[in-house]
């Protein structure tokens, strides 16, 4: 007999991911498919339900089966309301009441959680942070996000929004970042920045591998800078450092103000490994206090693209949510 089944839809701009998943982690069944968020918002959520079923299906059981579903979504949220606030990636989406919407279309209860939060849940209860008591979760990619295990327990903060690890300054009057804000760490760390830092590497003539790219293609990402930067491109290799160095000052404050056991670094940026998380570790070990940097382990994430999914599933198995349905 299966254990406790939970549902999870992780809702992305570009795509949705569905999961059922038991109380250990394990997944029983999934789904995947486009969001096509320009359909608007009433198909977007017969496409979530629809890609849930389909995961049902996959395990061999019911929508019924499930002791709730767990929604990670990319944007704020008002988690008491069950409300997803206006987030960037799902154009036209203004305070829509998800958890009542998803609850009237499946008759199982629903609760919210942003996305980088979901995954440094999915991290802690099934991935790298398993049995961590004190843990941070730092995901690099587009943007750099982030999520605090503090006590054993997802720290929201005063409005859920705790853990916007991408937003500290660490460099004041730096480039601008997508917030609008100024020498943020995801304007200056992010794969987008890495990449935009790479083809100013190739305009300026820095870098002739990331040159060519940019002749080629007509720009640059972060995954050709690590390309290049592995094949020994003076100028690749320069972008990374300069990307480690932010993310290393990041670190240190991270470590100063939450002295934690654990950092689990994840995301599609993180894959360029140790040229980016090497000398950011060092940076953090040589600039850190030196007992709280003894104190903490770097680990990259171990759930990959399914962290967010896992995250939403590990709190609806955490919580008694009869009471809400
Ligand atoms: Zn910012």
């Amino acid at each position: 007999m299966p254990g406790i089944l939970a549902g999870a839809i992780d809702l992305g701009g570009t795509k949705i991911l569905s999961l059922v998943a038991d109380d250990g982690g394990a997944i029983k069944g999934r789904d995947q498919r486009p969001t096509q968020a320009e359909r608007g918002l009433d198909r977007v959520l017969g496409s979530m339900v629809e890609s849930l079923r389909r995961a049902c299906e996959d395990a061999g059981v019911g929508l019924d089966a499930l002791h709730g579903i767990g929604v990670a979504v990319p944007g704020p949220i008002d988690l008491e309301a069950g409300v997803l606030a206006s987030p960037p990636n799902l154009p036209g989406w203004n305070d829509v009441p998800l958890v009542r919407l998803l609850q009237e279309r499946t008759r199982i209860p629903v609760l919210l959680e942003n996305d980088a939060n979901a995954a440094a849940v999915g991290e802690h209860a099934f991935g790298a942070g398993r049995g961590i008591r004190d843990m941070v979760f730092i995901t690099i990619s587009t943007g750099i996000g982030g999520g605090i295990i503090a006590g054993g327990r997802i720290y929201r903060g005063a409005t859920g929004a705790a853990g916007e690890i991408g937003h500290m300054v660490v460099e004041p009057d730096g480039a601008r970042c997508g917030c609008g804000r100024r020498g943020c760490l995801e304007g200056l760390a992010s794969g987008t920045a890495i990449g935009r830092n790479g083809e100013h590497a190739a305009r300026q003539g820095r870098s002739s591998a990331l040159g060519e790219v940019l002749d080629k293609i007509g720009s640059v990402t972060a995954e050709d800078v690590s390309l290049a930067a592995q094949r020994g491109d003076t100028g690749a290799k320069e972008v990374l450092a300069t990307a480690a160095k932010y993310l290393g000052i990041g670190l240190v404050t991270v470590v100063h103000l939450l002295n934690p056991q654990m950092i689990v670094i994840g995301g599609g940026a993180s894959k360029i490994g140790d040229p980016l998380l090497g000398p950011a570790e060092a940076y953090m070990r040589s600039h850190a206090f030196p007992l709280l940097a003894a104190a903490v382990r770097i680990v990259p994430a171990s759930t990959g693209d399914d962290a967010g999914a896992l995250g939403a599933a590990a709190l609806v198995l955490n919580r008694d949510l009869a009471e809400s349905a």
